[in-house]
């Protein structure tokens, strides 16, 4: 029995190169097809010896007339309705900020169950972010650095339980 994990945050804090990361050249034929919008793309994740099925919430990024607060809310729901587990990510350069507190809450609101990764995390100028982290009381943030592929085994093992 696999699982599906859930990449959720508010634009720009590294969902999508996690994805890619995870899925590797897997999608590259879905992600090439020009003027298709998809606003969750999903993938078969490979991590270590893991295997499992990745949604990024890609359609964050997309101008369309709906707010950016509604598709939020809209696209994080229906990942939570879709996934086992959801991964909660932020930027730890930036710290906690307005928007993040907006996720945390639909998160909770949808009692989703909810993996906390404080990304882009490569330098020690991360570190206060990082505790931030902790506030959200969403649980211990997960090191990470989707960029240069840091903290990948405390993700591994984050996800362990759930194979
Ligand atoms: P998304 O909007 O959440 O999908 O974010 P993207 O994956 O598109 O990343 C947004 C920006 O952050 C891009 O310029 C990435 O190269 C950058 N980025 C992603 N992960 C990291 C990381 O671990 N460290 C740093 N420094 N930059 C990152
Ligand atoms: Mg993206």
């Amino acid at each position: 029995m696999s699982f599906t994990l859930a990449l959720v945050g508010r634009p720009n804090v590294g969902k999508s190169t996690l994805f890619n990361r995870l899925v590797g050249k897997r999608l590259a034929l879905v992600d090439d097809q020009p003027g298709v919008t998809r606003d969750l793309r999903e993938g078969e994740a490979r991590l270590g010896d893991l295997r499992f099925t990745v949604i990024d919430t890609a359609g964050l990024e997309e101008a369309t007339d709906e707010s950016l607060q509604g598709r939020m809310r809209r696209l994080t729901e229906r990942a939570v309705e879709m996934a086992d587990v959801c991964l909660f990510i932020l930027d730890a350069r930036e710290g906690v900020t307005p928007a993040d507190e907006v996720f945390a809450d639909i998160l909770r609101r949808k009692s989703a169950h909810v993996l906390l990764a404080a990304n882009k995390a490569e330098s020690n100028a991360s570190d206060a972010g990082v505790y931030e982290a902790y506030g959200l009381g969403l649980g211990d943030p997960i090191r990470i650095s989707a960029e240069h592929g840091e903290g990948m085994g405390d993700l591994h093992a984050a996800l362990m339980p759930l194979a």
